[in-house]
Formats: structure tokens, sequence, C-alpha cells
């Protein structure tokens, strides 16, 4: 992967990013996701925000030899302390990491965003708890997207303020377009997981005594769910 030449993930994150855009991407790395980008003509300016020294360079390297200084600012900070007022940021990405440090970037971060910017949003687990995070702060989830990479399943979640919606237990779990739309990834994915769940929930069994009770329930309600999604 380059700045030529996206992952399928980072490629299926890209169209998510609206043609002449503003992009702040937090957690760059290497900076690809912007400066392929910014070499489509896709955006018209962006922000690699990163919060180690070395993706923080190798970001700096990639923006430098495709002599991009000049659209794309490279920042070493710590999630959204990346943006600032004057760079007019109308889409934040943040890929590539747990859905709990996505949720603690945006936790920690929320000032920073005037409200209007589209997130565009690629957990690495724990989708479920970033939904939540977007329904509690009065976002509406508008595009959703399954794909398999590589042996894993990526979800991408693109969310705007303003309209907020109140999702089921069961909408945050699968994601409310994934589970209207029933796609063959989300099909093979699911009956996939519920035999993982399934066996889980047998290991669990056997162990009764060292598996809390309420950790049990959680999963034989997350079996249920899947087996009604399926049916
Ligand atoms: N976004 C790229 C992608 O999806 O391919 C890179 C993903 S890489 C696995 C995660 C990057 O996020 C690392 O370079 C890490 O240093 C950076 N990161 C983690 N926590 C961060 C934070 N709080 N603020 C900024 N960057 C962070």
């Amino acid at each position: 992967m380059n700045e030529q030449t996206l992952s399928m993930r980072l490629e299926r994150v890209a169209a998510h990013v609206p043609q002449g855009a503003r992009l702040a991407d937090i957690g760059s790395d290497h900076g690809y996701l912007p400066v392929a980008l910014a070499l489509r003509g896709v955006i018209e300016a962006g922000v690699a925000g990163e919060v180690a020294q070395t993706p923080y360079a190798s970001a700096q390297r990639t923006v430098r030899r495709n002599g991009l200084e000049q659209r794309i600012t490279v920042r070493l900070a710590d999630g959204l302390e990346a943006i600032e007022a004057l760079d007019r940021i109308t889409a934040v990405s943040l890929c590539g990491m747990g859905g709990d440090t996505l949720c603690e970037i945006l936790e920690r971060g929320k000032q920073r965003l005037s409200g209007s910017e589209r997130l565009i949003l690629q957990p690495n687990g724990g989708e479920r708890e970033l939904r939540g995070w977007l329904m509690a702060n009065g976002y509406r989830i508008v595009c959703e997207e399954l794909l398999r990479e590589n042996r894993f399943d990526y979800e991408i979640i693109v969310a705007q303020k303003g309209e907020a919606s109140a999702y089921s237990a069961e909408e945050l779990y699968f994601g409310p377009l994934l589970m209207r739309e029933k796609s063959p990834a989300f099909i093979t994915k699911w009956q996939r997981m519920l035999r993982q769940k399934q066996q889980t929930l047998a290991n669990f069994e056997r162990a009764r005594d060292a598996i809390p009770q309420e950790k049990r329930s959680d999963f034989a309600r997350q079996v249920g769910w899947i087996t009604q999604v399926l049916a």
C-alpha cells in the first residue's frame, strides 16, 4: 500500500469523502489517505494528525515527496487537537483504530468539531459502542459499509450531525443500515460470528461459575439477535 494504491479498506473510506472536502485524517500514519485524495483532486486541503513521532515523520515524508506541503498540513497532536478553526475542516476520518479509541478521541475532542463535519469512521471492533457514542451526541448514521480484506471484516460508518436518530440495541449492534440492507458480506460475517458466539456460549456454560451471569446473558442475547437477523 502507498499513496498511489490504497488498500481496499482505505479505498472504500476514500469513497465517502465528498468532492472539495477539507479533510482531517486523525491517526493518519503514513498520510496515505489525505495524500491520495489530494493527488486525485478530491480534497481541497487536508490535515494529517498523528500522536506518535515515527508515523508523524512518515506522513511528513509522504506529503513532501508529492509536493503537497501547501495543501496538506501534518500535525503532531493527540486526536482532534490536530484540528484548528482556521482549517475549516468539513470531513474527519478516523480509521484503523479500536472503537473504544475512536470514542475516546471523539469524546475528548468534541469541542473541536463545529457540528457540520461529516465523520467517516472505520473502527477495528467496538462498532456497537461507537454507534452508541454517535447516537448520544446527536449524530445520524447516513451510510454504512461492510467489507472483508485479508481475512478481516471492516465496517465503515459515516455520520452527520442533525436530526438525531434513536437506534435500537440491535441497530447499534449490527448497524441500522447494514441490517436493513443485509448484503452478502453481512450474511457471511454474521454466519461466521454466530458459529463463534455459539461456541463461546457453550464454553461459558461448561465454566458456568467462573463467568459472570451478566456476561453470559449478554452473549446469549447476541446469539438470539444474530439468529433472528439471519432468519
Ligand atoms: N488511519 C490509518 C489506516 O487506517 O490505515 C492508520 C491506522 S494505524 C493502525 C493507527 C494510527 O493511529 C497510528 O499511527 C497511531 O499512532 C495513531 N493514533 C492512535 N491514537 C491516536 C491519537 N489519540 N491521536 C492521533 N493519532 C493516534
